[in-house]
């Protein structure tokens, strides 16, 4: 069954300062067949090209069909810029009260961010190193607890793909919502009276860097790659789970490149130890955007999960709880049958290890903004995503295994 749905981004490479994306537009490429698709595989690997060069000489001649998402990346670009910078954003909050959730943050603002809200909350929030970046960042989790040693936990991340820029910031927004409705919403309270939430909010760091510094579409890690120019490696196609099956690139210039050998990325490595050091994850959540689905294993095989039946009513739970909001409609199943076959992704691993609630999330939109998401949609999304998370929490909390 084909459901190739491929987002390309025609890329140029500047020599000197940030990439800039003039004329540059987002397709929408859809392969009828297999044939089809493994054209498209190709065009993603010729990364480099011209939008206009590949419609008329590319896309035309091969009859692929597809449609043009965003006109003009740059002017979306500018104006998400603009917004950064404005003069009424509060640049340098002094406590978590008055960050500016409705904006987007840098890696130091966020940084700063997570040592304020436990500055704030030592009773209830800590902050776990789990290790380092490829470029020695630390990889900070927030950890919520009201006691107790290694209770049963859920871990949530955000970010993990640099240019995500909704997920991380709604991880910073779960974060103030978790302080904020402890003692007061009485299914988080009674959540956090017998587990503990882990929530790694910038999951690829040197990633989210570069999208800030050099390039905002820049998806994966920054370590380079022996006998290629190409930097960096998918950090959800890097776990040990249908590793170099199909659904990843062996090619180090691909998007989906997975890397030398399973768990090579130390971000990806710092998670693994960590999962496998607490013994007593129960759920597991990993974010990302854009297109709106909530997914459960598997991504590398046709195989269903074991849970399948338990994982698609709980998924359609949370969905429901999330459009119940502002009606944001969610596509929901298993990774393979949804989106497309994946291999080394995060939740097959997570699943495998034994973690039944493990989920990923592709928040807003359908590909209108795509990863340009405008800052007035992230509240509207945190908020809404909020709703789908707690049912999931509260679905692990009633149902211990
Ligand atoms: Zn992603």
């Amino acid at each position: 069954m084909m459901r190739g749905l491929l987002t390309l981004t025609a890329l140029f490479v500047a020599v000197f300062g940030k990439e800039t994306f003039e004329g540059h537009q987002v397709l929408r490429i859809t392969a009828k067949n297999e044939a089809q698709l493994a054209l498209i595989k190709d065009l993603e690997e010729m990364i480099k090209f011209e939008p206009a060069v590949c419609q008329n000489l590319y896309l035309e001649t091969q009859e692929l069909e597809y449609s043009v998402m965003i006109k003009d990346l740059q002017a979306m670009l500018d104006q998400e810029q603009e917004e950064m910078d404005s003069a009424a954003r509060i640049a340098e909050p002094r406590n978590t009260g008055s960050y500016d959730y409705a904006n987007y943050h840098t890696l130091s603002e966020i940084y700063s961010f997570q040592d304020m809200l436990v500055a704030e909350n030592p009773n209830l929030v800590s902050k776990v190193v789990i290790g380092q970046s490829y470029q020695g960042r630390p990889l900070n989790v927030l950890k919520f607890s009201t006691g107790g040693t290694k209770r049963p936990a859920i871990w949530i991340d955000t970010g993990i793909h640099s240019r995500e820029w909704v997920t991380q910031a709604s991880g910073t927004w779960f974060a103030k919502k978790i302080v904020t409705d402890y003692g007061r919403d009485p299914a988080l309270t009674a959540i956090l009276n017998k587990m503990d939430i882990f929530l790694e909010i910038v999951t690829n760091p040197d990633g989210f860097y570069y999208t800030h510094s050099s390039n905002r579409m820049w998806r994966k890690t920054r370590k380079p790659n022996s006998g290629s120019s190409c930097v960096g490696v998918d950090p959800n196609r890097n776990w040990d789970a249908g590793f170099g099956g199909a659904g990843a690139s062996s090619n180090p210039c691909s998007e989906t490149y997975r890397g030398p050998s399973a768990n090579s990325e130390p971000e990806v490595k710092a998670i693994v130890d960590f999962v496998k050091a607490h013994g007593n994850i129960k759920a597991f959540i990993s974010i990302h955007s854009y297109s709106q689905m909530l997914l459960y294993p598997y991504g590398y095989t046709t195989t269903p999960a074991k849970d399948q039946a338990e994982l698609h009513e709980l998924a359609k739970k949370a969905i429901t709880d999330l459009a119940s909001l502002y009606g944001t409609r969610y596509r929901y199943g298993s990774i393979i049958s949804t989106i497309y076959q994946a291999s080394g992704g995060t939740v097959d691993w997570t699943y495998n290890q034994g973690i039944k609630y493990s989920y990923t999330f592709e928040l807003r939109d359908t590909g209108l903004y795509g990863f340009i998401l405008p800052a007035n949609q992230i509240i509207p999304t945190a908020t809404e995503t909020w709703l789908a998370l707690m049912a999931i929490m509260d679905h692990t909390f009633k149902n211990p295994y």
